[in-house]
């Protein structure tokens, strides 16, 4: 019997979110979260394929104990971390800078590589490196992969990576754009072309990965070349809750006539910004049902989310010079018809156009929104990101047993 099992572990400063899944067929055997992790009233709530959810409520104190009552609830699936039929653990990291370009099975080197781009990714990459070290202390003999959600921009040209700032300055500081949501964009712009019925060379597409955090990628056959978020997640689109794009000049403003400090405007910027500055609510079906109901404060958040978007849509159309689909993604992207026909309006000129009908109807599975006889075809394409996570994994893991 091969080992065909790979278990994704997504683990955030004070939640960890995983599934486990047979690469054999796709199949996911157990999803679950574990969330405020520190507090009283932590939660994990566990779903097996084979039966009801559980769920635990009381104090779990840190990572550790977490993954180890993650670990107790599969092993009473009998799907316990010690199975041999585990290949391996996928763990989502934030942040892999400029050199990790792939996934990478975890050793010290690696580690401690993960632990020098904290001062770029100083939210995510502790949380992401205290995931990896618990899970290889309870299981030091599997293989443990990092994929990391910056990879898959890695091959952006410098022109689109670099800011025009002072390169020594920069270089010192490891100031660039890295994009995040890598592993979304992959998976998307992949799915994108089989959807056309085309390999992933053979076609170009914008990624719109619209969620609470959101971004956009122009990806030529297969490769990245560019994508809106930067150094950090809050450049680019509006988000739910983050500015996007803005003037820096604001920040230096907000600190000498506001009287704001550096942490404050972090704050303002990345949890008080977007969708819920601008309206008081980051859901976009409140923001549509506010909208409907003639609420003029929520109708300029969805104006300005939608402005922001076409801009992006134009812009990657002019990098990508041809454009064979664009994609629309995650949870905004995924079911709200109102954005997407927003979004596409007005611009036939570029050969792109919305079906009414099409676009309404809801579902699971890629599909096409765009009218027959468009030039540039506009899908939904559902994004999975622990599926990519494991497939890169199992992918690595079984290719480097080949070797050997
Ligand atoms: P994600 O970060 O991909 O999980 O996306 C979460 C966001 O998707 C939520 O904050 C909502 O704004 C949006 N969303 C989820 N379901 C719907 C829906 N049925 N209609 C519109 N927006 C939705």
């Amino acid at each position: 019997m091969t080992a065909s099992r790979v278990l994704v572990l997504n683990s955030g400063s004070s939640s960890v979110k995983y599934q486990l899944l047979d690469m054999r067929d796709g199949g996911r055997l157990a999803v679950g979260l574990v969330e405020r992790i520190g507090e009283e009233t932590s939660r994990l709530k566990h779903t097996p394929a084979c039966g009801e959810s559980r769920e635990r409520t009381g104090p779990i104190a840190d990572h550790d104990a977490a993954l180890k009552a993650v670990a107790e609830e599969l092993a009473a699936d009998g799907l316990g971390l010690d199975s041999p039929e585990l290949a391996a653990i996928g763990h989502r990291v934030v942040h892999g800078g400029k050199h990790f370009t792939e996934p990478t099975v975890i050793d010290d080197t690696v580690l401690a590589e993960i632990e020098r781009l904290i001062p770029v990714a100083p939210l995510h990459n502790p949380a992401n490196l205290t995931g990896i070290r618990t899970a290889r202390a309870l299981r030091p003999d599997l293989p443990q992969v990092a994929v990391f959600d910056t990879a898959f921009h890695t091959t952006m040209p410098e022109s689109a990576a670099r800011y025009a700032i002072d390169v020594e300055t920069a270089d010192a500081h490891r100031i660039r754009r890295y994009g995040f949501h890598g592993t979304s964009h992959a998976y998307v712009s992949r799915a994108t072309a089989k959807l056309l019925g085309k390999a992933p060379d053979e076609v170009n597409v914008i990624v719109l990965h619209l969620g609470n955090g959101a971004s956009a990628s122009a990806v030529r056959a297969g490769r990245c070349v560019d994508t809106s978020m930067g150094l950090t997640p809050l450049e680019g689109l509006v988000m739910g809750t983050r500015s996007g794009d803005m003037d820096p000049a604001v920040i230096f403003h907000l600190m000498r006539v506001g009287g704001m400090s550096a942490d404050e405007i972090d704050t303002l910027l990345n949890k008080k910004s977007g969708l819920i500055g601008l309206c008081g609510d980051n859901d976009m079906r409140e923001i549509r049902r506010r909208v409907d109901a003639g609420d003029e404060r929520a109708k300029l958040a969805f104006d300005i989310y939608i402005h922001r978007l076409k801009k992006y849509i134009g812009a990657y159309y002019a990098v990508l010079g041809r454009v064979d689909a664009v994609a629309f993604t995650a949870g905004v992207g995924e079911n709200a018809a109102p954005v997407r026909e927003a979004a596409v309006a007005g611009l036939e000129e570029l050969g792109l156009a919305v079906d009414a009908e099409r676009n309404a109807v809801r579902g699971d599975e890629p599909r096409l929104i765009s009218p027959d006889d468009a030039r540039v075809k506009v899908a939904v394409v559902p994004t999975d990101e622990e599926m990519e996570i494991a497939t890169q994994t199992y992918a690595l893991v079984k290719g480097s047993e080949n070797l050997t």
